[in-house]
């Protein structure tokens, strides 16, 4: 056991890499809330220009990004339309209405993905009683759902009833450019539909820290105070975006790996009695499956694969999730799958009892 595990918990465990930080050691920097950082307004306009937008803005963290999104479009006693899985409802600690006062109007979606049919009666009348169906907000691709890409036409014929209707509307784009080398259909194709998109450098795309948001001067404006207000106005920051543009640089196209690795893990959690992957094909870089309760649970299965050298997540009574990300090389995975064939539901409970 003197290896290191296989670190497949999350995507963001990635470390930078010696070349990322020689980049972020010699980024020249100055203060980014004077507005005079070369490298935090280099990265934000490479951002704008992939995604299509007049600006962006770089924040500490997606979060942040979507909250901000939430901010810009919203009044408090507006309602906000997304998935019931999406993350700016489920993880993103109650922001919405902590926040900015915004009611969230939630659907189950197909593996978290909207669809029109599913949405379109859902605008609030203009009526005294009601609140005022403001946005809506989609994840691509949607991390609960297993990492599916939101099928593009879904996605615009939202797009075109949110403009009838008056609605803005927001990409979560986390995993954007998962979407993007899946999907071969490019970032500002995406964006296209959206008022403001956010992007997340540090998740498959290997940055430490960092996210942004692209949308309208307009928009970017209001974002930049209200980041300001949350206290994510930060200072000699080009040390950090010089991370994102290292990854912008060098790690989108090799995505393709860690969909590749994903769907060897898929394989072979599909091959252990009692587990189910949950959204099948997988997609993307993100694996969740489920475990049945008859034989094991997700912590018990997560304590087995982490006794030989492979971390996953436990994100449910039931429920697992690997993930791929550019830390876990070919054989590693190939391990990874292994360890993963080798599971045994029946023998779990007790083999937890030992440890
Ligand atoms: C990780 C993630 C975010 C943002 O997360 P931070 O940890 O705040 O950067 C937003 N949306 C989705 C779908 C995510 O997976």
């Amino acid at each position: 056991m003197s290896r290191p595990p296989i670190d497949l918990r999350s995507d963001t465990v990635t470390k930078p890499t010696p070349a990322m930080r020689l980049a972020m050691a010699e980024a020249e920097v100055g203060d980014d809330v004077y507005g005079e950082d070369p490298t935090v307004l280099a990265l934000e306009a490479r951002t704008a220009a992939l995604l299509g937008k007049e600006a962006a803005l770089f924040t500490p963290s997606g979060t942040m990004a979507n909250q901000i999104a939430v901010g810009v479009h919203c009044r408090p006693g507006d309602e906000l339309i997304c998935s019931a899985t999406s993350h700016v409802y489920l993880w993103e600690a109650g922001g919405i209405a902590r926040l900015w006062g915004v009611t969230p109007r939630t659907f189950p979606g197909d593996a978290g993905l909207l669809t029109l049919a599913e949405i379109e009666e859902s605008v609030r009348p203009d009526d005294q009683h009601f609140v005022r169906t403001r946005l809506v907000t989609l994840e691509n691709t949607h991390n609960r759902g297993g990492g599916p890409v939101h099928p593009i036409e879904d996605v615009r014929a939202i797009a075109r009833w949110a403009k009838q209707q008056g609605l803005a509307m927001h990409l979560d784009g986390a995993r954007l450019m998962n979407a993007v080398v899946a999907s071969g259909i490019a970032a500002s194709e995406w964006a296209k539909s959206f008022d403001t998109v956010s992007i997340c450098f540090s998740k498959g795309l290997g940055a430490p820290v960092g996210s942004a948001l692209a949308g309208s001067t307009e928009a970017i404006l209001q974002a930049r105070r209200l980041r300001k207000l949350l206290g994510g106005g930060m200072r000699q920051a080009g040390i950090l975006a010089a991370g994102a543009l290292y990854a912008l640089g060098h790690n989108v196209e090799r995505l393709a790996e860690d969909h590749a690795h994903a769907l060897i893990l898929a394989e072979a959690f599909s091959d252990v009695e009692g587990v189910q992957i949950e959204s099948w094909p997988v997609e993307t870089n993100l694996v969740w499956v489920t475990v049945d309760p008859a034989l094991a649970t997700a912590a018990e299965v997560a304590a087995h694969l982490r006794l030989h050298g492979v971390l996953t997540s436990a994100l449910g009574d039931q429920t697992l999730r690997a993930c791929t990300h550019l830390d876990v090389s070919r054989a590693d995975v190939e391990r990874a799958a292994e360890v993963i064939r080798g599971i045994e539901p029946e023998a779990l409970a007790a083999e937890t009892v030992v440890y």
